[in-house]
């Protein structure tokens, strides 16, 4: 089990990521592309006088997190692979349909909910899941 807790973004002045790509960082913006459907993706508001959020752009937080139920057939791929953890992972998120972290970070900047790049700072790099899981 592993959670973290990413930022809501306020409703009221939340802003489409299509209209100010701009203001992301060059880096982010290709993960987002690479990672993220770019028309769902929104980003803080930067409204001070928002009604909701006071400036903040945010709300509220959001639980982002994995949960591995173990099995038999996962506990053979961690004993007898030379990857150990490192496959077990792979092996959960491939073959059993594990929802990582990553994943679910990528699922509620999908539906408008976190900001990409206070998500990336309160959970994990969009693409943390190509790198480690082969
Ligand atoms: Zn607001």
């Amino acid at each position: 089990m592993n959670q973290s807790l990413a930022p809501v973004l306020c409703d009221k002045c939340k802003r489409p990521f299509s209209k100010f790509k701009s203001e992301v960082p060059d880096d982010l913006r290709e993960r987002i592309s690479e990672f993220c459907v770019p028309a769902g993706v929104y980003i803080a508001g930067k409204d001070p006088h928002c009604t909701k959020c006071g400036s903040l752009g945010i709300v509220d937080r959001t639980v982002v997190a994995e949960a591995v139920l173990t099995s038999q057939q996962l506990l053979n791929v961690y004993r007898h692979n030379d990857g150990g953890s490192s496959a077990a992972r792979s092996y959960w998120a491939q073959e059993m349909g594990g929802l990582t972290e990553c994943r679910h970070l990528i699922q509620k900047i999908n539906e408008e909910a976190a900001d990409p790049f206070m998500g990336e700072e309160a959970v994990c790099s969009l693409d943390e899941d190509s790198l480690i899981i082969v």
